[in-house]
């Protein structure tokens, strides 16, 4: 469990804030969404991508982003299927739906200005606590905390927090910790500089203790502990599934069909998938054909299969066969693309690689 109610002296809370800032302003990274004045639409989308994605990715994602949709406005008025298209490749495409809902409800209800304070923006849609605090701070100045994994492994070890680091308890104290470390002055700079620690010094292995700028005020380093923090839970082994993707082909065109509003890969598309058949084996191109008919409604010649793939989700590892057949009428919902054409809908990174190994044969 962790060590609740960690006492920070006032003293040491002063030398902490004052060693991180002064590091910050020489060492951080210059970033497309950081400037001296940062836009609070600018800020929203960058926080939205950067969560769960490593910052080199983001870059080159958010200046296409941000120059299809340079304001608020412009993405309360794009269509879904923009949105998500460029969003493919990074994952996790929630994040872009709840952006698209938010960018709506701001225009809708706040009159095309990003809220400047923690509460409105908790009561947009898809907004959470990290979020609010990061835009708050971030650009509008505001006595604001944030925690995500970077500043929750740099306090962890800052206060040599033992227990496990997702265990809501932990969480609270992070966040207590978080709330009372963020100055008055320069919140948003901290908040940057605890996130930049992490990213750059404070590393999930092999921290730059060595080089810190606050490593004579840490406690795991004190104690020679640093690398046993932050606890992990134990991760359960991902489930594996089995699923099959045919590409129906007719007139040199292929069949996508969309996913549903809800779920996993939400509102994207994909060649028709069957994701709840028996394992390999078990399947045939005639199972596959009677598939095709009673849910695609589309009349085609037995599958062949064609090859392989293993894709790793979050909780799961997909197995997907790739099957291949000709189709002979058109099916109901779906849309006819150029394999080179599947490029322009909005689709997940497994049905990229899909769609790059029926091009490849
Ligand atoms: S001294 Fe090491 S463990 Fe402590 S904050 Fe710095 S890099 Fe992290």
């Amino acid at each position: 469990m962790a060590r609740e109610g960690i006492q920070v002296k006032p003293a040491r809370r002063a030398a902490l804030r004052r060693a991180l800032l002064a590091w910050y302003r020489v060492h951080h990274r210059k970033l497309p969404w950081r400037s001296a004045r940062p836009d609070a639409y600018h800020v929203l989308v960058s926080e939205a991508m950067l969560q769960q994605t490593q910052v080199a990715t983001v870059i080159a994602y958010y200046e296409r982003f941000i120059t299809a949709f340079p304001t608020v406005h412009d993405l309360a008025a794009a269509d879904e299927q923009d949105v998500l298209r460029l969003w493919q490749g990074l994952g996790y495409y929630r994040r872009a739906r709840h952006l698209h809902t938010a960018a709506r409800a701001i225009v809708g209800q706040h009159g095309g200005t990003v809220p400047d304070d923690v509460e409105s923006l908790l009561s947009l849609p898809g907004i959470g606590r990290y979020t609010a605090g990061a835009v708050a701070s971030i650009a509008f100045g505001r006595r604001a905390p944030i925690l995500d994994g970077n500043v929750a492994r740099v306090l962890s070890r800052w206060f040599a927090i033992e227990g496990v680091i997702d265990d809501p308890a932990v969480r609270d104290e992070l966040w207590r910790l978080a709330e009372e470390l963020v100055p008055e002055e320069s919140p948003g700079d901290f908040n940057q500089a605890m996130m930049e620690l992490g990213a750059t010094v404070c590393t999930p292995r092999s921290p730059l203790c060595l080089t810190c700028p606050v490593a004579s005020m840490c406690r795991a380093n004190e104690l020679g502990i640093v690398d046993r923090l932050p606890t992990k839970r134990v991760k359960r082994k991902p489930t594996r599934v089995e699923y099959h993707a045919v590409a129906v082909e007719r007139g040199g065109k292929f069949l996508f069909v969309q996913r549903p509003a809800k779920g996993l890969w939400a509102g994207m598309w994909q060649f028709p998938m069957a994701e709840s058949l028996p394992p390999t084996g078990a399947v045939t191109g005639k199972v596959l054909q009677t598939w095709l008919k009673e849910t695609h409604g589309i009349t085609c010649a037995s599958p062949r299969r064609v090859d392989e793939l293993e894709h790793q989700t979050t909780h799961r590892t997909v197995g997907v066969t790739l099957w291949r057949a000709s189709g002979k009428n058109t099916a109901k919902g779906g849309v006819w693309q150029s394999i080179d054409g599947a490029g322009e809908l909005p689709v997940s990174r497994l049905q990229r690689r899909c769609a790059e190994l029926v091009r490849g044969q």
